[in-house]
């Protein structure tokens, strides 16, 4: 059997910060028992303008579930309060989709065998006049995560092609140095999005067999390395389903609250993917997170931090997504393809998928979904002068 490295040891090419983030995070969740919240509880944490720590684990708990269209009635006024009926719109560009390391719940994964490719920055030029064209002002590239196949120069090359398009630009690339997150800023990237997929450490390390992604403490510091390399925003996540996503959804949301408190100026976001299945393994579901849960773990990223943008992917049905914007979410992603490559819908497609997506309407489509519900798409709200 393959001999696996040490989940909690940083490997010699990782910087190590100094910064206690990461336990107060993990000793808050460890702390956090859902099942001892009541119903009173959450009606004392809806009433508090300001929601406290304990409010939001009131908010997540079972209790709250029953509760949940008071809950979603508040997120919207808060979100109404702070956003307007604004709601971002952007879409995600993969450029290459080899990945070293071995989540057994990802379509990427370096077992199994898909088609991989990596688009050239002619081809991932091309793909963006594509993108362009359709009115987006914002993009979010991806990669499998390979530093021997998608080097950061090669991710910092696209990040300048990416300028000329673009007026925001989000990686969701492998955790980086600060120095190499710098180097990408000065390329043109804005903000950086990581998903800690489990803040549970003995689970993570159970799904994450090889690879860098394996070690647990580089991956929870990024956000922090990004921020001191400049970048403007950082966005979190849990991958809901893969443990206890109570708290999951609890850990998450005091990791953006810690790094808010320590970072100020930082743009906070948070996405919500729930599992979805994945080429050649249909079996993987979200299990215990369905639709109410999903929403209930929205609702109260929004009412704990009420300022940070949250993102609802194309993981989830047309029907929630359009539901959501009008109650939480403040972006959404429009004219999503999860493979590499075939933006400009004439050319194929040269890499195979990382999951199913359950929302493929484009740009045109979105836009009008939410003009319809009386919300007003944003292309991009940055000015440069
Ligand atoms: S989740 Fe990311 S790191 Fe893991 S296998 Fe998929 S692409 Fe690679």
């Amino acid at each position: 059997m393959e001999e696996r490295i040490d989940h909690m040891k940083y490997l010699p090419d990782m910087e190590q910060i100094d910064s206690d983030i990461m336990d107060r995070v993990i000793s808050a969740m460890n702390d956090y028992d859902p099942s001892l919240y009541t119903e009173s509880d959450v009606r004392r944490a809806l009433e508090h303008d300001e929601k406290t720590v304990d409010d939001f684990k009131a908010l997540l708990s079972p209790s709250a579930l029953p509760l949940l269209e008071e809950i979603a009635e508040a997120a919207r006024v808060e979100t109404k309060k702070h956003f307007g009926n604004s709601v971002n719109m952007f879409t995600p560009l993969y450029i290459s989709n080899y990945c070293e390391n071995y989540c057994i719940y990802c379509g990427f994964n370096c077992h199994n065998k898909i088609h991989r490719a990596k688009l050239n920055a002619e081809e991932i030029e091309h793909e963006m006049q594509a993108i362009a064209k359709t009115g987006l002002q914002e993009i979010l590239l991806l990669t499998g995560e390979s530093k021997k196949m998608s080097d950061v120069k090669y991710i910092g090359e696209a990040c300048k092609i990416a300028r000329k398009y673009f007026k925001v630009v989000g990686l969701e690339v492998y955790p980086m140095n600060s120095d190499e997150y710098r180097y990408v800023h000065e390329c043109g990237a804005d903000y950086v999005t990581v998903f800690q997929e489990t803040y549970n450490s003995d689970k993570y390390e159970t799904l994450h067999l090889a690879g860098h992604k394996r070690i647990f403490p580089y991956r929870v510091n990024t956000q922090e390395r990004a921020l001191m390399g400049g970048m403007r925003g950082v966005g979190f996540a849990a991958l809901l389903g893969l443990s206890d996503f109570r708290k999951d959804a609890f850990a998450t949301g005091m990791h953006a609250y810690l790094i808010q408190r320590k970072y100020p100026h930082a743009e906070i976001a948070f996405s919500c993917p729930r599992l979805r299945p994945i080429i050649n393994n249909d079996k993987i579901n979200p299990k215990d997170v369905h639709e109410p849960q999903l929403l209930q773990v929205i609702c109260a990223y929004r009412l704990f931090m009420p300022f940070a943008s949250i993102t609802i992917s194309t993981r989830e049905c047309q029907r929630f997504r359009d539901n959501v914007v009008d109650i939480a979410a403040t972006k959404i992603s429009a004219g999503v393809d999860v493979g590499i490559g075939g933006h400009d819908g004439e050319s194929e497609k040269k890499g195979d998928e990382q999951f199913e997506i359950s929302d493929g309407r484009n740009v045109d489509e979105v836009y009008k979904a939410l003009t319809d519900k009386g919300l007003q798409p944003v292309m991009s709200d940055y000015i440069y002068v």
